[in-house]
């Protein structure tokens, strides 16, 4: 296995390949196969970016055929079938019976992209400047995006002084001793407090790389509440929590309240291209033509297989109350098992955006390189990778679950010489 090209001539930037230093030639499902034949069960699935697999059949197929008829790539935002029928979809399947009101806005294909556009939006609309996030909060790389982030190494990499925001604490930063919103709620209402008003603030329901915190229902509804008393925007990030991640569609949707601006991205081309979009209110929209602009807007590979995952998957609930709410329980089941056998672990998350939280900060890191070595790519999250996160498939096989929750509680045990075992329920994954 050659990977000098690698390591002389690619940036010392590249982290994923340091970890996992295979060369992935095949992906199907849940399972990447590297060069020398070793077959890897996948529970990190493009962080997030591939929630039905690699390579989905009807993905696969719709894509084909788009390609095959040499319907346009690139577009911009101009018209084109591919772009209707995946709003025409989008609206029909995902916000009509949700009852949600958006606009959509397709900014530049990344998560950074929508996050930009929403901070810029509601700057825009409310004529304010700054932005509250959360402790621990990871929105992405560009400046803007890095301005609402927590983590200080990320921060540190602006080189700038990142501005014209502030953090306040995600749910339980006190472990429940302080009142959650006390300080926010004083704040705003003193007007000698010395704090502007902000534009928006902006929340992941559940942080996926700031160590799976997930925040309660009703901590969401309050911040949505006080949001609405003091009229300030409130932004969803949805990149990594969305696309039926937590078990619904958007992350919020338990959550009884409706974001003002959703940043939706990873998933939603259902095949792991670039795509995302910036979904808001429509009275929000009052962008100028041109105003926000960016050449690849218009990626209709990704269009077409985002319409075809939503025809797939969501034009019904028979996905999220069958397979997904199976492939829920049955790694939440795990995870408990494995987590009430070693003392000092917890679990954290919710959904399939889920894992362990160790005590002592070494062991994730540890378990993910152990499960590497026994045919399995998991990966860590947190300030510290203190935290082992799982993020199969949402459509991955219930056998293929439970092999990998036996990968990781024999990982577990090797690591912190606990005698973990996994000892898989006798559920039918519906669909599977
Ligand atoms: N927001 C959230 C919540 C994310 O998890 C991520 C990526 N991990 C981003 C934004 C940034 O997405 P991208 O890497 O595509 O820019």
């Amino acid at each position: 296995m050659d990977t000098t090209i690698f390591s002389t001539i690619e940036s010392e930037v590249r982290s994923y390949s340091r970890g996992w230093p295979a060369v992935f030639t095949q992906a199907k499902g849940s399972t990447q196969t590297a060069e020398d034949g070793t077959e890897y069960l996948d529970f990190f699935s493009g962080a997030g970016a591939l929630n039905y697999g690699h390579n989905h059949p009807t993905m696969k197929a719709a894509l084909a055929d788009y390609i095959a008829s040499d319907g346009p790539v690139h577009s911009l935002d101009m018209m084109t079938p591919a772009k209707r029928d995946f709003l025409q979809t989008f609206q029909d399947v995902v916000l009509q019976p949700r009852g949600l009101d958006y606009k959509v806005m397709f900014p530049g294909p990344t998560g950074t992209n929508t996050v930009e556009a929403a901070l810029k939006l509601a700057r825009k609309v409310t004529g304010r400047q700054h932005i509250l996030s959360f402790t621990n909060a990871f929105h992405g790389m560009t400046l803007g995006s890095l301005s609402v982030t927590g983590n200080s190494m990320k921060r540190k990499g602006a080189g700038i002084p990142l501005t014209n925001s502030s953090k306040i604490p995600y749910d339980d930063y006190f472990n429940g001793e302080t009142e959650d919103f006390m300080w926010l709620e004083r704040v705003l209402e003193d007007s000698g407090s010395g704090v502007d008003k902000p534009a928006a603030i902006i929340v992941e329901t559940v942080q996926g790389e700031g160590g799976l915190r997930a925040a309660r229902l009703e901590w969401l509804k309050e911040l949505s509440q006080l949001c609405a008393k003091h009229e300030i925007l409130l932004i969803v990030d949805d990149v990594q929590a969305g696309c039926g991640r937590t078990g619904t569609f958007f992350s919020f949707e338990e959550a009884g309240f409706t974001p003002d601006i959703v940043c939706i991205s990873k998933s939603i081309s259902g095949y792991g291209l670039p795509m995302a979009l910036t979904l808001f209110r429509p009275e929000l929209d009052v962008w100028t033509p041109g105003e926000h602009n960016g050449t690849f807007r218009g990626n209709n590979p990704a269009f077409v297989t985002a319409t075809a995952a939503l025809k797939e998957f969501w034009s019904d609930d028979s996905f999220q109350k069958g397979q997904l709410a199976e492939a829920i329980s049955i790694v939440q089941d795990g995870l408990e098992q494995i987590s009430s056998a070693v003392e000092g672990s917890s679990v954290r998350g919710r959904g399939l955006l889920t894992g362990l939280h160790f005590e002592d900060i070494e062991v994730a890191e540890k378990v993910a390189a152990e499960a590497f070595q026994n045919g399995m790519l998991v990966e860590t999250s947190g300030p510290d990778d203190e935290v082992l996160k799982l993020m199969p498939a949402l459509t991955t096989p219930k056998d293929e679950l439970e092999r990998g929750l036996g990968i990781i509680a024999t990982a577990v045990a090797t690591v912190t010489g606990t005698d973990v075992e996994y000892r898989p329920g006798d559920r039918e994954l519906v669909g599977s």
